[in-house]
């Protein structure tokens, strides 16, 4: 480059959220040459978590990160999951991965902070800003650019504005509209919180249920503390359940009552839970991802819900598509279109993992979900899992073929492993 030209000037992203889809879309923007801002509003990035897993497609996605080494490391192996009666007799018992649906072989299961923390280490490069306990507060699309107002007081504009700030995301709310108009409840609402491991459970976990009502610890690996889960089948719309703790209890304690096992104890210890997490089991589903300049990814923009044990993956891929297609299109709202066009049918076939009878074997709701829960526990019990749970599921968390940005950018910078 001679003296007087001037390098073209790096595009600029502000992402909002610091989980899963916001630090792998920082890191892939980042290489394709993008000046990246990351605002989070916790004060850092949140470790810990229950676990999840990243299969199919989102491998594909962490090992061209450089990073299936790390995470493979952090896999924790859950071995099998028991069906117990009220009063504590094993109905039967499933391994965790035919379970699932899952492909043993590939598939990972880590904690969700121990994702993130690596998300996050692999964009700690000097290049990534990012800015803890701040939010976005006001965006205004002038067709150029967005100028951000920020929780914190900044303002600072930039070329483009992604959300990947989770199932509530403000974003969303700032630039589309009210939550209630894309959340579809699956109806239920559940409870997930740590508890002592006083029963010395390992590697997996025990589940009773009713109709309608699921309740479960699961203990990652050895670990000293476990997760309670408490789940209640409701027709209430995601929107009209109360962000009130006491209420989120006292209402979980009403549709428990009277349930035998471990339930009491699972109550209180819901209770007293200093992380406790309570909210509807809903999708997002929205006929546009973005508006403008800004647009979103990950549970923002397609949260399938865990039942469908897909978020995490979904985001991954989600991340690394918009990426590599803001990379290859000068107009953000060209390079929007085209993330939408190669990843929404995958997404929708993987949400649709969660819906009709898919996932009733762990949230049964009806008495017939139950009982065809138990046939399926039986024939198990007398021909083992194989042939239980067809392939189907794990052909539709590994039906995209990921694009090949690298291909088409020849200028790339150069690429660190991670
Ligand atoms: C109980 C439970 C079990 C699950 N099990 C599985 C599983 O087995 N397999 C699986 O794949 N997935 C599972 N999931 C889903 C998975 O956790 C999510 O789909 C995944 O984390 C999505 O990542 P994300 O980055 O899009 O959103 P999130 O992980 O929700 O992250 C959003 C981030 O944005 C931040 N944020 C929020 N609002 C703002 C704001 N206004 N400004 C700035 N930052 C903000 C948040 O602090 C957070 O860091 C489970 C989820 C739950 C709740």
């Amino acid at each position: 480059m001679s003296k007087t030209e001037v390098p073209p000037r790096r595009r600029s992203v502000l992402v909002s959220g610091a989980s899963i889809a916001g630090p792998a879309l920082a890191y892939w923007l980042d290489r394709h040459g993008f000046a990246v801002t990351v605002v989070e509003r916790a004060p850092t990035i949140r470790t810990g978590g229950y676990p999840i897993d990243v299969r199919g497609t989102a491998i594909d996605v962490v090992e061209r990160m450089g990073l299936l080494p790390q995470i493979r490391a952090a896999h924790i192996a859950s071995r099998a999951m028991n069906f117990v009666d009220g009063q504590g007799r094993v109905i039967g018992s499933v391994p965790i991965y035919e379970a699932i649906g899952s492909d043993s072989a590939r598939d990972v299961e880590l904690p969700r902070g121990t994702l993130a923390s690596l998300l996050h280490d692999a964009t700690r490069n000097g290049t990534i800003a990012y800015r803890f306990n701040d939010s976005i507060d006001s965006l205004h699309d002038d067709g150029q650019g967005i100028d951000v107002g920020f929780a914190s007081g900044r303002r600072a504009r930039y070329d483009v504005v992604i959300g990947a700030d989770g199932l509530h995301s403000r974003t969303r709310r700032l630039v589309v509209g009210p939550e209630d108009t894309f959340t579809h409840s699956l109806g239920f609402c559940f409870s997930l919180f740590s508890m002592p491991n006083d029963r010395g459970l390992s590697h997996g976990g025990i589940v009773h249920a009713e109709a309608g009502r699921i309740s479960g610890i699961w203990a990652v690996q050895d670990s000293p503390r476990v997760f309670g889960f408490l789940a209640f089948a409701t027709d209430d719309a995601p929107a009209a359940i109360s962000r009130d703790v006491a209420e989120q209890i006292r209402r979980t304690r009403a549709a428990f009552a009277g349930m035998g096992w471990e339930v009491p104890r699972l109550l209180d210890a819901m209770a007293a839970a200093d992380d406790l997490y309570f909210d509807s089991v809903c999708q997002i589903r929205m006929p546009c991802w973005s508006k403008g300049r800004v647009a979103l990814v990950g549970d923002a923009a397609f949260a399938p819900s865990f039942r469908s044990g897909q978020g995490t993956s979904l985001a991954l891929v989600g991340a690394y598509i918009l990426a590599g297609e803001l990379a290859t299109h000068d107009d953000p709202q060209d390079a929007f279109a085209a993330y939408e066009r190669v990843a929404r049918p995958f997404v929708e076939a993987n949400q649709a993992l969660a819906t009709g009878d898919n996932g009733a074997f762990f949230l049964p709701r009806t008495q017939k979900d139950i009982q065809a829960r138990d046939r399926v526990l039986a024939e198990i019990a007398r021909n083992g899992p194989t042939g239980m749970f067809d392939a189907s599921k794990q052909a539709v968390h590994a039906s995209l073929r990921l694009p090949d940005y690298a291909s088409v950018l020849p200028a790339l910078p150069s690429v660190s492993p991670g």
